[in-house]
């Protein structure tokens, strides 16, 4: 089993498929940006099968795919068909910006993939495009045919920031109710350029639940794979509303999870640089017994925590690297 030095298990692994995506949202992947990572360096899908099987010997059950967009990597169908067989796989999940959705849900789901998470800042065509330089239609369909696939249940992810997307929230609420979706509200964080650039549109989400205790009677509610998020139900209501604040109330404290980049990078924590190169191992032809025992040596390594508030311009990497 897999512990860091503060006592916590890691079990859950997030993937990185790609450091690309057909999205630019400004907080994440800025236009300007250019070193992406070429294709030689990327791991194959034999080797994020070989990868992952290890991880899954060390006792990692749930393993999200993300990317960048996860979307636009053409192998993602059988790298998740793959994963989603691997012996100790419990949870097979999807980060996505939807975009490509109404094609791929269907054969997403047949794969394995069991949970999405949507990202989801603006129902407004216009301030959609300002923010992700796309269009919205395409999500809003891409949704639907989760839905229809039965990728269920479904969270959509709002990065809230203050005078862009702040006066959307009650009507984000009722398109979730409308449609039996989970809404998880996030605040910005300073990773990479793009993060520090949404620095300035930082808004606590203290604020936007007192303005929401107002309105509605939120009833702490509990759910499954809930990780960093609080959960309130809406009364009279089947909506359940989540909070993630890892600026204003960091929960580094039961942190489960590590993450691979798309060239086989083990990040220890999202808010750190700390890193262990997986790849020339698996390149070089080390035993699955080696790679285990690297994979245990950086989890000893794992910080007690993420320095955004002391340190903000600590981490140069955009977040589509790796995915959040
Ligand atoms: N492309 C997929 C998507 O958008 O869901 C997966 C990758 S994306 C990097 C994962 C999550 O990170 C998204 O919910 C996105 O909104 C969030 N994210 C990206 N940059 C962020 C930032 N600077 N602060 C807070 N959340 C951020
Ligand atoms: Fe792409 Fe997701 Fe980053 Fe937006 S948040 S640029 S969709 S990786």
């Amino acid at each position: 089993m897999l512990s860091d030095t503060f006592g916590r298990r890691i079990e859950y692994l997030r993937l990185s498929v790609t450091d690309r995506c057909d999205f630019r949202c400004f907080y994440c992947l800025p236009r300007s940006h250019r070193a992406f990572e070429t294709p030689d360096d990327w791991l194959t899908t034999d080797e994020v099968e070989r990868l992952i099987a290890q991880f899954a010997a060390l006792g990692v059950k749930h393993v999200r795919l993300t990317g960048g967009e996860p979307l636009v990597r053409k192998e993602l169908e059988d790298i998740a068909r793959r994963i989603a067989a691997l012996q100790g796989i419990e949870e097979l999940s999807l980060s996505t910006n939807a975009s490509r959705l109404s094609q791929f849900a269907g054969p997403l789901s047949d794969a394995g993939v069991t949970r999405l998470n949507i990202s989801l800042d603006s129902l407004n065509e216009k301030k959609f495009k300002t923010i992700t330089g796309s269009r919205l239609q395409p999500v809003l369909e891409g949704i639907a045919s989760a839905q229809a696939a039965g990728l269920t249940p479904i969270k959509l992810n709002m990065v809230i920031m203050r005078g862009i997307n702040d006066d959307e929230v009650e009507s984000m609420i009722e398109y979730c109710m409308e449609r039996g979706l989970t809404l998880r509200f996030i605040e910005t964080m300073p990773v990479g350029q793009g993060g520090l650039s949404a620095s300035e549109h930082y808004m606590p989400l203290s604020e936007i639940e007192a303005r929401l205790k107002k309105r509605y009677k939120l009833q702490p509610a509990a759910m499954r794979g809930s990780g960093p998020a609080r959960y309130f139900q809406i009364e009279d209501s089947d909506l359940v509303i989540g909070f993630i604040t890892p600026q204003s109330q960091h929960f580094c404290a039961t942190c489960n999870r590590v993450r691979v980049s798309v060239t086989g990078d083990l990040h220890l924590c999202l808010g750190q640089e700390d890193k262990l190169a997986l790849r020339p191992l698996i390149r070089e032809g080390a035993t699955d017994a080696d790679i285990q025992a690297a994979i245990h040596s950086a989890i000893a390594r794992k910080p007690e925590r993420h320095h955004f508030g002391e340190t903000p311009t600590a981490i140069i990497r955009p977040m589509s690297a790796l995915g959040g």
